[in-house]
């Protein structure tokens, strides 16, 4: 199998981010379509900066992870990650193809009901759950608590005794295993805050079965994010079997084990992990172990179905460097300022992805250098009021935005169909310290 976690990717040319990714044409007229909608005719109506989801790839994405499972004969229970995009329309889409939730707050909690995701098909995830999130999740019937300490887990029989509950939970372990991914993304490594020490899994879940209101019932693991070779999941994998089976040997249940999400998706022309390769590996690894499987993906869902959709609203010479200044900024899209990371950009104007290109750096109005999505980045000349698709944008994007700078929070349009609809307004000037309190004494 080619070594992808050692794939350098190579700067793609636009033609060849639109050629990879068939949800995109151009058309000589329209200017780019997402889904066969024209994204000026989505801009027209709403103006930029605007997020812009598409339902057929949500749904095709989400029907090629079931499909790649179970040409490996298996049918994991699939918890899509809220974090990831927790919009009410695109939980309500997911929970319409069959998806539970994965949750790391109240807040996902309650969005996730918000859209009729049943409790007990929701799974709590996260190291620091607070006392009165659990206590809300208990109370509501959730269906699964992922324990990721032996003093979380202490606290978490409290609450359940006290409330007369019987908490289902899952160990998670930290396998210790490095996902090749991005520091600040990677969450299985030994000394990651994530997860309980392997070696300390069978004599706590020995605990856990002894403790009231706990009911221990299998392990998690999750080992980060944006992976994009089936290599470290095998590896972590391997070592969660192993831990089942010693359980197992010291007379424990264990039905269920919950595989966690990460999967990588193509941001620049690095092809995204191999679903069928990361399910044999998953076959490989666990298939054998009569337990019930559940995966929480997040980015592979939804990443590529959403793009943020800017206007340039200027050019400008500074020293050597070209800069395009946008009207979307980091408060908007912060993962290149947060991770460096890269998001391909394509004109909407058919003349100009034609036109010659140079050098750039693309940049938002926020004053922060970081406000920068790309630099050198070969673009076209752009006038004022060309539009760009950021692309890849539909995972940790919206849901990291911020009024930094007292910019209003943008528009999101979902896609279905060839058509559109609005599923979020931009937020109003005045709804920017609508709840806002002015003590009396400096009125
Ligand atoms: C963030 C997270 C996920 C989803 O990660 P993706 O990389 O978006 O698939 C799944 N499980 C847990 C516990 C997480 O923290």
């Amino acid at each position: 199998m080619q070594a992808v976690e050692n794939f350098i990717a190579a700067e793609p040319a636009i033609a060849e981010l639109l050629a990879a990714r068939p949800a995109f044409k151009m058309h000589a007229q329209d200017g780019l379509c997402f889904e066969d909608v024209p994204l000026n005719a989505i801009a027209d109506a709403h103006g930029t900066p605007v997020w812009v989801y598409g339902a057929g790839s949500i749904r095709a994405r989400y029907a090629a992870l079931v499909q790649a499972f179970a040409d490996a004969g298996l049918a994991p229970h699939i918890h899509y990650a809220v974090k990831a995009n927790d919009h009410l329309a695109i939980l309500s889409l997911l929970r319409g193809l069959g998806a539970g939730a994965d949750v790391v707050s109240l807040g996902e909690f309650s969005r996730a009901q918000k859209t009729g995701v049943l409790p007990s098909n929701i799974v709590f995830s996260g190291v620091g759950k607070s006392r009165a999130e659990m206590a809300a999740a208990l109370t509501a019937g959730i269906g699964q608590i992922n324990v990721e300490s032996a003093e979380e887990l202490r606290v978490l029989s409290e609450i359940a005794t006290g409330l007369g509950q019987t908490a289902r939970i899952v160990l998670r372990v930290n396998p210790d295993v490095d996902a090749g991914t991005h520091a600040k993304i990677t969450t299985g490594r030994a000394d990651n805050k994530f997860g309980i020490a392997a070696h300390e899994i069978p004599a706590l879940y020995a605990h856990a079965k002894n403790l009231p209101g706990i009911e221990p019932v299998g392990l998690a693991l999750h080992i980060g994010s944006q992976i994009l070779s089936p290599a470290p999941y095998a590896a972590a994998y391997g070592k969660a079997a192993a831990l089942v089976r010693t359980l197992r040997a010291a007379g424990q249940q264990v039905s269920v084990l919950d595989l966690g999400g990460g999967l990588g998706i193509g941001y620049q022309d690095e092809p995204g992990i191999s679903l069928a390769a990361f399910a044999n590996a998953v076959r490989q690894q666990v298939g054998d172990l009569d337990v019930t499987l559940l995966l929480e993906p997040g980015r592979y869902l939804v990443g590529p179905a959403g793009l943020l959709l800017a206007s340039v609203t200027l050019e400008k010479q500074a020293g050597t460097k070209r800069f395009v200044v946008l009207d979307a900024a980091m408060n908007d899209l912060l993962r290149p300022a947060l991770y460096d990371s890269y998001h391909g950009m394509l004109p909407v104007s058919a003349v100009e992805f034609v036109s010659p290109v140079s050098p750039a750096e693309v940049v938002g109005p926020v004053c922060e250098t970081g406000d920068t999505f790309a630099t050198g980045r070969l673009l076209p000349g752009f006038a004022e009021g060309s539009r760009i698709a950021l692309l890849d944008a539909g995972a940790y994007g919206a849901v990291m935005s911020s009024p930094y700078n007292a910019r209003p929070r943008a528009a999101s349009v979902l896609v279905d169909g060839g058509k559109f609809d609005l599923i979020t307004p931009r937020q109003k000037l005045e709804d920017l310290w609508a709840d806002e309190i002015l003590p009396n004494a400096i009125k």
